[in-house]
């Protein structure tokens, strides 16, 4: 995988959106009013990292290669806000050349001249939130935008040069048919767009949707319903000439693997910025306090605005290295497994492997043990039989 590195990624949280989709589990808010005071803290928490480069072992030789802008809806910032917030980064960090740097947009907040700026200030890969292509879909999930916006979005930022583009879709909800999904599913493809993530939905706790499905007014499809969808999309994928790298994750090559996402599955070090954001540095993670007036005061204050940390010990590295490998097509690098936790990986784990190689659920291909099509069906059962008891 050419694109892959271990340069360290940088990500930025802006906790900002119009309205709150039903299913949406990250963390933002529909009041605008601290915008300014949320960029002067942001930029205080940049500049604090910046300043003090000793706290985190290897940052001030660091040259970071990924730079992700997430939500909440980034593409709500003004050119102004944007600005700010890169000359801040470019001020106390090193990126390098080739640097992948990702905002996620959403329809109905983006027009050509905004698209045109992106560019102009260094964007070079968007993820489009669009999640269905039909109408009633869009409006259940609590979308602001509709499927014609959707479109006219992709084409305006591929008119304006974008060449690194990625839309979200989402499957399974409770009142989609497969057909409703595989005329979405299609449509996305039919964009021309490098990169789709497709996600299963999931009902997180606390989120409106969760609430409904406790109280019996809306059901989550079966099982076998779901791996029904899900052994569709892979099918329909893999006909169109996207290759699945992930398991939510399909690309028109390695090229357009998205290259901040895999430090996620590949344990690589990432800094992040903003209310809720997570970082992971040297086998320590951390996360911000998921409150905007909270997230203010501290950085008012001197204060620190980590409300959790944790180092991870050896056993919680070895199981989320076996677990973040396996949601990769590529797998687990076996050497590199051993090199780094001093132990076989195949004979540690031997009874479950074999029953797992037995099962044709997983195969080793070029010193990578890896998930087959089989498998992927049911890779959360896989991973659980991981877990260190
Ligand atoms: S726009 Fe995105 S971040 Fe905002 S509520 Fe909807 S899903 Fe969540």
């Amino acid at each position: 995988m050419k694109n892959i590195s271990n340069n360290p990624g940088l990500y930025i949280h802006i906790p900002f959106c119009d309205t709150k989709c039903g299913y949406c589990d990250f963390y933002s808010i529909t009041n605008h009013s601290s915008r300014s005071e949320f960029i002067e803290s942001l930029l205080k928490e940049i500049r604090f990292y910046g300043c003090n480069p000793a706290n985190l072992a290897g940052l001030n030789k660091s040259v970071f290669d990924t730079v992700y802008l997430g939500g909440g809806t980034p593409s709500l910032l003004t050119e102004f806000e944007l600005t700010l917030i890169f000359e801040e980064l470019n001020t106390f960090f090193t990126f390098s050349a080739n640097c992948e740097i990702t905002l996620e947009a959403n329809p109905g907040t983006v027009n050509k001249e905004k698209f045109q700026f992106y560019k102009n200030i260094g964007v070079n890969r968007l993820s489009i939130g669009i999640q269905s292509f039909k109408d009633d879909e869009l409006k259940y999930l609590g979308r602001i935008h509709d499927s014609a916006q959707a479109v006219k979005t992709v084409e305006e930022a591929q008119n304006a040069g974008f060449d690194n583009l990625s839309i979200d879709l989402i499957f399974a909800t409770p009142k989609q048919t497969l057909d409703d999904w595989l005329f979405s599913l299609n449509k996305g493809i039919a964009l021309n767009t490098q990169h789709i993530s497709a996600y299963n939905l999931i009902f997180e706790e606390g989120t409106p949707f969760y609430k409904k499905l406790i109280r019996g007014q809306i059901f989550d499809k079966s099982e076998q319903e779901q791996e029904r969808f899900y052994a569709e999309t892979m099918s329909v994928f893999a006909k169109s000439g996207f290759e699945q790298y992930e398991i939510s994750s399909y690309a028109r090559s390695d090229k357009y693997y998205s290259r901040h996402n895999y430090k996620y599955w590949d344990h690589t070090n990432y800094l992040s910025f903003g209310p809720s954001a997570h970082s992971f540095w040297d086998g320590k993670r951390w996360s911000n306090v998921r409150s905007l007036s909270a997230y203010i005061r501290d950085l008012k204050d001197a204060k620190s605005v980590v409300d959790f940390e944790e180092t991870l010990d050896r056993n919680t590295r070895i199981f989320e290295k076996i677990m973040l490998g396996l949601r990769t097509k590529k797998g687990i690098d076996l050497k590199k497994f051993e090199r780094e936790f001093n132990i076989p990986f195949l004979e540690s784990y031997a009874t479950n492997n074999k029953k797992l190689l037995d099962g044709a659920l997983v195969e080793i291909t070029d010193g990578y043990f890896h998930l087959t099509q089989k498998g992927i069906m049911i890779c959360d059962e896989i991973i659980a039989d991981f877990i260190p008891n």
